[in-house]
């Protein structure tokens, strides 16, 4: 293909523009054309961050076949709605109503003027036994597609944030593209890598939650809960959490654990540390729920956890909020989330974005080093449609 010509861009449930941050960092030579979402919030934060992009914000449904032939695209990025294929959600699949605006796109596909040469979806797991994922493909050996499958956390890419994500690529005309370049040179998903068996249980595909076996430690873990996040920790090809910390400590105070949820919650929460090399995946409850949205931060190290959480049990309330009070126990904030997620310094919330609607548009959002990494391979490397396998790659 023609390097020169500028791709044409349709990013789909376009949300805070994830998928667009991923094009940028891939430099793929590309332009958004549109980017389509019906959700208000997502759609300032959006325009205040790609103002000259086109957004509409409408159905996908509510566009019709014309519409979509008028953009003329060569490419789709998309993130079609995950909750009716999470497995704490109630598992709707093609039921769930959320599911229409995808399956429209499925109808759509054959029928457009002119096919686009890329696809790059994004789901949460438990895409890749739905019946949802079924259709996708099904559409896409009818239209000459050739196509990937892939399970992957961003820890994969030395990203100390867990959030195992399933990926599909899919590239016409069919065959396979050999493009000697060196791109590729490091790239963190070569094909020897490829098609490992899916982990059963592995701690990092719990989509934050978790089962609960073996003897209880301290702060309501197990041994073997406390032996995986040590060997996470001590993963050297993992960067620590510092790195991605807000060194300001002015206005942190405003993310401290009030005492309300240290009390209640301190046992259930997943805490980490500056050094670790972990956290787990930050959902859109984050800062509002607590158990299983994603980590909180010890700020102050100086105390042992251990030491705090031993015989907690037995203080009275205000003692152990005391205890508690010690480990500065504090939520990491949208901006250093953002950031684990991959989205570059320049990129901002406009003033009047809650934290809690930051929070909330973040969990729905994606890593943006992991698509650019898959848009580089759908764009220049070579992938084989006729190995059925997804590829995972967690850690
Ligand atoms: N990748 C995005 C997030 C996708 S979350 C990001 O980086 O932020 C799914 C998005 O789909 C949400 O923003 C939601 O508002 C939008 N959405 C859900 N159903 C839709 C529909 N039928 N038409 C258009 N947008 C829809």
């Amino acid at each position: 293909m023609d390097n020169t010509e500028r791709l044409r861009v349709l990013e789909l449930y376009s949300g805070i523009g994830g998928m667009h941050y991923a094009l940028n960092e891939s430099s793929v030579p590309a332009e958004v054309v549109a980017a389509v979402d019906v959700n208000t919030t997502a759609n300032e934060i959006y325009k205040h961050n790609f103002p000259s992009t086109p957004l509409l914000p409408k159905t996908i449904e509510g566009m019709t076949l014309q519409d979509f032939d008028k953009l003329n695209f060569d490419v789709i990025l998309m993130s079609p709605p995950c909750q009716p294929f999470t497995r704490i959600g109630l598992q709707g699949d093609v039921a769930d109503p959320r599911t229409k605006s995808f399956l429209y796109i499925l109808e759509l596909l054959p029928r457009l003027s002119k096919r686009p040469s890329f696809i790059l979806l994004e789901n949460v797991k438990g895409f890749e036994t739905s019946a949802a994922r079924d259709a996708l493909l099904k559409t896409l050996r009818e239209c000459d597609y050739s196509f990937q499958e892939f399970l992957i956390s961003p820890t994969s890419l030395g990203i100390p944030n867990s959030r195992l994500r399933y990926f599909l690529i899919a590239r016409r005309p069919p065959g396979s593209f050999s493009f000697p370049t060196s791109i590729l040179e490091g790239f963190p998903m070569s094909e020897s890598s490829n098609s490992l068996a899916v982990p059963h249980n592995h701690p990092t595909s719990s989509e934050c939650e978790r089962e609960k076996t073996g003897t209880i430690i301290f702060k309501l873990e197990t041994e073997e809960e406390l032996e995986r996040k040590r060997i996470q920790d001590s993963q050297e090809t993992v960067r620590r959490l510092q790195d991605f910390l807000q060194e300001d400590e002015e206005g942190m105070d405003q993310y401290l654990l009030p005492p309300k949820t240290l009390l209640r919650y301190a046992l259930l929460m997943d805490i980490v540390q500056p050094s670790s090399r972990r956290s787990v995946c930050f959902t859109k409850g984050y800062g509002h729920y607590v158990e299983g949205t994603g980590s909180v931060l010890q700020s102050c190290v100086d105390v042992e956890l251990e030491g705090v959480f031993k015989s907690l049990e037995l203080l009275s309330e205000e003692d152990k909020l005391k205890q508690l009070s010690q480990l500065k126990l504090r939520y990491f904030t949208p901006r250093e989330i953002a950031s684990l997620m991959g989205f570059p310094a320049d990129f901002t919330f406009p003033k009047h974005i809650s934290i809690k609607q930051q929070y909330r548009v973040l969990g729905n959002s994606l890593n943006v080093h992991v698509v650019s990494q898959l848009l580089l391979k759908l764009h220049f490397a070579s992938f084989d449609s006729t190995k059925q396998k997804i590829c995972v790659y967690i850690d």
